[in-house]
């Protein structure tokens, strides 16, 4: 188990800046998420930490060590790739096996530390089979046992559940928890999907091109996002935004008076609340309808064009094209600055 300090880091592919000053201090034990859009740089930065890419410019620490010229071998990280890249002609045993005998580790140490993860896994009984004679799943917990069997300081997850179906992706994410929950070791993993940086994450980084937007817990950055890109990205459907034309009359006076032509009004789509007309800071009408059982999304669009969703655990009786009005709790409406996205909530 290890903290890391990643200080300053850069890194350029020729003339392009894909990783620009990366401040990151990460604690012995925590599960660290980085999540973002595709080609944000997450790849970059994690396989920067596992030595697979060379630093442009910053420092790299693993407890107390500076791993900057430092062999990935050397590390004590281990990485866990989207595709699980098994070796097709080699059981699941000596699949897990091949790296520690490559390391000339003793046989019976090999075969306990096989059988330890393989039982943590659920794979046990699959030890003889090929992998072509696995699900994905199982062929991704093979890869994760791979990565177990070496006992790093640090594990590296890039993508891990991106191939496997959706059932599959749930129930793996669960796994990965418990087994983050057992083994306590640091854990880095990327991700896009914010819903798999919600549920798995101590802290969670927001990167976007190269920087890194925030920095905190679920909560925090669902709660209180520091500015409009990571307001989007945590939560969905996403954040509505709001101009200061599409406001009611009838909104609370402290809002009208804080909106202006250079904020935005940030609004979730489950802290959207139907209210009497008189009671109203957006009024929208209705577009359509998404029944999912459990609640319904209501797609509208107001006066001045801007489209919004409602989440609501009772469908309205509307038809399309009827003016629907809402309210929100103060807690629950964001402020930004329209120019540089700067919350003013914070
Ligand atoms: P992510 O994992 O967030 O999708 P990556 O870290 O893979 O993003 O890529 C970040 C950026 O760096 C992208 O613009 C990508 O095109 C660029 N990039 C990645 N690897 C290379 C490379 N070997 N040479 C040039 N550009 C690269
Ligand atoms: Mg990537």
């Amino acid at each position: 188990m290890a903290k890391l300090h990643l200080n300053g880091l850069v890194k350029a592919f020729g003339a392009s800046e894909v990783i620009k000053r990366v401040d990151l201090d990460i604690k012995d034990g925590e599960f660290v998420v980085f999540v973002g859009p595709s080609g944000c740089g997450k790849s970059t930065l994690l396989r920067m930490i596992a030595g697979l890419e060379e630093i442009t410019a910053g420092e790299i620490f693993i407890g107390d060590a500076r791993m900057n010229d430092v062999a990935p071998s050397k590390r004590g990280v281990a990485m866990v790739f989207q595709s699980y890249a098994l070796y097709p002609h080699m059981s699941v045993y000596n699949n897990m096996a091949f790296g520690l005998k490559q390391a000339g580790l003793p046989r019976d140490e090999i075969d306990r530390r096989v059988r330890a993860a393989a039982s943590v896994l659920h794979i046990a009984e699959y030890l003889q089979r090929m992998p072509r004679a696995l699900s994905g799943g199982q062929r991704q917990r093979v890869a994760i046992g791979r990565a177990i069997v070496r006992e790093p300081q640090v594990f590296l997850f890039d993508e891990p559940l991106s191939n496997l179906d959706a059932a599959l992706r749930v129930q793996t994410r669960l796994e990965i928890a418990r087994l983050h929950e057992r083994l306590r070791t640091t854990m880095i993993y990327v991700t896009h999907d914010q819903v798999e940086a919600m549920t798995l994450a101590d802290k969670i980084v927001v990167l976007r091109a190269g920087q890194i937007e925030q920095t905190g817990s679920p909560l925090t950055l669902y709660e209180k996002p520091q500015n409009k890109f990571v307001a989007q990205f945590i939560g969905s459907p996403k954040m509505n935004f709001f101009a200061t034309a599409d406001i009611q009359d009838s909104a609370p006076q402290h809002l009208r008076d804080i909106m202006g032509e250079d904020v935005e009004l940030g609004i979730r789509p489950e802290h959207l609340h139907r209210c009497d007309r008189q009671q109203a800071i957006i009024a929208a009408g209705m577009e359509r309808v998404e029944h999912l059982g459990e609640y319904a999304l209501v797609h509208l669009t107001t006066e001045g064009g801007t489209e919004l969703v409602a989440k609501m655990q009772q469908p309205p009786q509307a038809q399309k094209g009827d003016l629907l009005h809402f309210n929100a709790d103060r807690q629950f409406c964001h402020l930004f600055d329209k120019t540089s996205g700067t919350s003013l909530s914070a």
